[in-house]
């Protein structure tokens, strides 16, 4: 091994690599519910305790963002495990008010437990400050927002947490590590749902929780052990094959999706386009916590109704009519065909995969001409 630190990047790619001669490279998939154990269990005797290939993804997982990772079903299971462990004695959940929807969801199911969830909108620094009070809240913060792109502070966001005594979350599904650091910008615990970029490729459902705090990451395994929201070791693997791709991923989409969103802003059709790298004020917020890039997702509105939009979805050639973000296929939908979705009508949400940008925004242009 090199006298230098290892980067992030070597550390992510050679975390589950083996050295030892005779042994495959990558170690395959464990499919295996139950281990050999005699006396005291370790914590890989029965299935829903751990996994070697779970253990392979932490590790590669808390190589991007120099800390422990906690692997789970789903990105909704993470949050769930989360959640449940930071509302216990704390009587308030702060959530941007254009966060997932589904985090919001959950956060209503609190309720009846005794967190009560707070909406506010998180560019409102003054208003989170109110709503997280003196003490006893969690902060659960989003940025890039999903499907609006839009930016928030989140040293700001950290330091008024902080002040608070409130824990900040930070969902980073959308940027994930390799793009924003948010235990580097005052948050306990990042939340990567892996089945959209980290994953990439449209084959596998999990989530993670990234923390630097051990009893977080003990308590996080006690809940997903108790709950049973494990990832399948094959899930696991997949991810782990998806992971390692992930720097070259999220480059090239970021650059293509700078590249579409500049086109379209340019395009007589289209009365908006939120992406964080083009977006005025928000833009230099993005830069300084972003410095790699701004992601694959951008959204846009249309001059035009709900049906001029899911024509114009409907037209592509090339890219998939699909929800989801971040896989190598770029994929686009009408927001607004979701229930609860509060988008505009005739916003499209694009993902840009990995298809050459000129490939793009000529099926893009043929669309816009066609519906
Ligand atoms: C998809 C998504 C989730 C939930 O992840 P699942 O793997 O679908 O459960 C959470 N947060 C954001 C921002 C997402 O896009």
């Amino acid at each position: 091994m090199p006298d230098q630190p290892l980067s992030g990047e070597s550390a992510l790619i050679h975390a589950a690599v083996q050295r030892e001669l005779g042994e495959p490279v990558v170690p395959p998939p464990m499919l295996a519910s139950v281990f050999a154990s005699l006396g005291e269990p370790s914590a890989q005797a029965y299935g829903r305790n751990g996994n070697p290939t779970w253990l392979a993804l932490e590790r590669a997982l808390g190589a991007i963002e120099d800390a422990e990772g906690v692997v789970f079903a789903s990105g909704q299971a993470a949050s769930m495990a989360l959640m449940l462990a930071l509302a216990h004695g704390r009587d308030r959940i702060v959530l941007g008010r254009d966060g997932y929807y589904n985090a919001r969801q959950l956060a209503d199911r609190l309720r009846p437990h005794g967190t009560e969830p707070v909406h506010v909108d998180l560019q409102d620094l003054g208003a989170v400050e109110r709503a997280l009070g003196s003490g006893g809240g969690v902060l659960w913060a989003e940025s890039p927002t999903n499907p609006l792109l839009r930016v928030a502070d989140l040293p700001a966001l950290g330091r008024l947490a902080a002040s608070a005594g409130a824990p900040m979350i930070v969902d980073n599904t959308l940027a994930t590590g390799v793009l924003q650091r948010p235990l580097d910008l005052g948050a306990v615990a990042s939340l990567c749902s892996l089945t959209k970029s980290a994953s990439g490729h449209s084959d596998v459902m999990a989530g993670a929780v990234l923390t630097r705090d051990t009893a977080l990451a003990d308590e996080l395994r006690s809940w997903r052990t108790l709950g049973g929201g494990i990832a399948g070791p094959l899930e696991a693997w997949l991810a782990l094959r998806g992971l390692k791709t992930l720097p070259l991923r999220i480059e090239r989409q970021s650059a293509t999706a700078l590249a579409i969103a500049e086109y379209l802003a340019g395009h007589a059709r289209v009365t908006a386009v939120h992406y964080p790298g083009t977006c005025g004020q928000m833009r230099e917020v993005a830069r300084a916590q972003m410095p790699r890039g701004f992601g694959p997702l951008l959204s846009f509105e249309l001059d035009g109704s709900a049906t001029d939009a899911d024509e114009v979805v409907a037209a592509a050639r090339l890219i998939v009519p699909a929800t989801s973000f971040g896989g190598i296929e770029s994929t686009w939908e009408r927001r607004g065909r979701w229930p609860g979705e509060s988008a505009p009508e005739s916003l499209i949400r694009l993902s840009a995969g990995l298809e050459p940008a000129a490939d793009l925004i000529a099926d893009i242009d043929q669309s816009l001409r066609a519906g």
